[in-house]
């Protein structure tokens, strides 16, 4: 197959006014720090610094804090839910007119391809202020249980992949329960929640009832440990989210942890192949492969693997690696320096444990953080590519003979995030969808999200669902659950 020369496409980034350097988004408005230090965050694709940010101190945690407390004793938790819910769908137009905007600064800052931060980040992100904003009027009818309320102060710690999505999956439910908010964006990706900022003073939001402070792992810790938060909300690696669990066990805190997963993705020999190609390829090298849902597993039944791994691989050779903001490009750059050596170290164990291992062959730029698109075959199921969370464009291929195989293999993981079943068999995928121990079981498609559809996992993947009625359920009590 072969790859059609385009000439270069690239987005515009004069939409995006990047200031040298923020402060903390504390009350309202943005001030400096007290004690903290700043630190550089980076254009993955070129190592061009951006901008600078400020490394929140717990002295500024708690400033953010009060802040929050303030606003929801004095305006928040007392306004009506209708009220609440013109402000929501006030972000979500907002969020929609500066679209543009936002697409390009969050391919700047994290190095997804333009096309996908137009066309799914930032539409999803509106999507989830538009979803909630509806709810909030309607929380006594949600079936949540008798008189909801909100908790009070939430602390959200959210991670690189998806920056201003998994802000929006935080904020939105939080705000529409009545809830404010302390949010911290990850280390490597602050800047769509500083402009977030901006939308929530365009909106006129209460001050105090949205805070961002930016920082590293301390900063979280410093969330996390607060005595005046409520809940928490927490989306990273299952290693940072154990400590969450075990800094919160004895306290009053509230908890919602969506963590790591190593999904199956299977394909039975009556699949349709090629549309199954194609769930494969957006399943695991969609956003670099740094998602959490991601299709790193295949399991593939036997008798059709030597054809769909010809046809995988000549598909794979089509997919264009580059600069990010250019609209044809399909697979950008890797988030950070860190993560880069995490691929590296992991595929070099891939190869030493005895996989084969095969890329694209792909150009890389010279500048920047890359990673070919990569698939591993030959691979078993103690090999760590099988077992570990790569985070990457990192395919691991493993066979399968029957159905009870392909479910025991499936589910020989400590996570259990999600799946995904390619058959044209109706009732081998209800019966798949019942035996795979995954939270999510996508049918004949992969990574398919949407406001009303509840995400979240079993075992090692954490605890609490976001998104639908039952994600909202996380950020109220009631009378029968207190
Ligand atoms: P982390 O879990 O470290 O980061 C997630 C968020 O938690 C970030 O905002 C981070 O801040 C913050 N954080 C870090 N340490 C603490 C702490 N002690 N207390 C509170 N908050 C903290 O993920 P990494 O970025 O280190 O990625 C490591 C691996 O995690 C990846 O290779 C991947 O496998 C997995 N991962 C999974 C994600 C998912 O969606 N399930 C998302 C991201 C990563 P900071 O950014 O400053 O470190």
């Amino acid at each position: 197959m072969a790859k059609f020369e385009y000439a270069p496409a690239p987005e515009s980034r004069a939409v995006v006014d990047l200031a040298p350097s923020y402060g903390l988004f504390i009350n309202g408005e943005f001030t400096e720090s007290q004690g903290g230090s700043a630190f550089k965050t980076v254009n993955p694709a070129t190592e061009e610094v951006l901008s600078e940010v400020t490394d929140a101190s717990a002295a500024d945690v708690d400033r953010a804090v009060a802040a929050a407390r303030r606003a929801y004793n004095g305006v928040w938790g007392r306004m009506s839910g209708a009220d609440r819910g013109k402000y929501l769908f006030r972000i979500a137009r907002i969020l929609q007119e500066r679209a543009r905007e936002f697409a390009v600064l969050e391919t700047l800052d994290n190095g997804k391809p333009i096309k996908e931060s137009r066309d799914v980040d930032v539409p999803l992100a509106a999507a989830h202020f538009f979803y909630h904003a509806g709810w909030a009027d309607k929380l006594e009818y949600a079936g949540l249980g008798t008189n909801p309320r909100a908790h009070g102060v939430v602390g959200q710690v959210i991670p690189w992949n998806f920056p201003l999505l998994m802000l929006a999956w935080k904020i939105a439910p939080a705000l529409a329960t009545g809830n404010t908010v302390v949010l911290k964006p990850a280390e490597t990706t602050p800047l769509t929640a500083l402009l977030f900022a901006d939308v929530v003073q365009q909106a006129d939001l209460p001050p105090g009832v949205v805070n961002i402070v930016t920082g590293a792992g301390a900063t979280g810790q410093a969330i996390v440990d607060h005595p005046d938060i409520d809940k928490l909300a927490f989306t990273g690696s299952t290693g940072v989210g154990k400590m969450i669990a075990r800094s919160i066990a004895g306290t009053r805190k509230k908890a919602t942890l969506e963590l790591g997963g190593k999904a199956a993705n299977i394909i039975f020999e009556d699949a349709a192949i090629d549309q199954a190609v194609e769930g494969i390829v957006n399943g695991i090298f969609f956003n670099q492969g740094h998602v959490c849902c991601a299709g790193s597993r295949l399991l593939v039944q036997e008798n059709i693997a030597e054809d769909l791994e010809r046809r995988l691989k000549r598909r794979l050779q089509t997919l264009r690696v580059g600069d990010p903001l250019d609209k044809n490009t399909d697979v950008g750059a890797i988030n950070s320096k860190a993560q880069l050596s995490r691929i590296t170290e992991l595929t070099a164990a891939g190869e030493a444990e005895g996989a084969e291992r095969w890329d694209n062959g792909c150009e890389l730029p010279a500048k920047g953080f890359w990673f070919r698109p990569t698939v591993f075959t030959g691979v078993s199921q103690g090999h760590r590519i099988a077992q570990e969370e790569i985070f990457g464009p990192v395919l691991s291929v493993l066979t399968f003979r029957t159905p009870q195989e392909a479910v025991a293999k499936a589910n020989n993981t400590p996570y259990g995030l999600s799946a995904g079943v390619w058959t044209e068999k109706g009732s081998r995928i209800l019966w798949m969808a019942d035996q795979l121990r995954a939270g999510v079981v996508w049918a004949n498609t992969f990574n398919k999200f949407d406001p009303t559809s509840p995400f979240g996992g079993y075992k090692e993947s954490g605890y609490g669902r976001e998104g639908g009625r039952h994600g909202l359920s996380a950020y109220v009590t009631t009378e029968s659950n207190g």
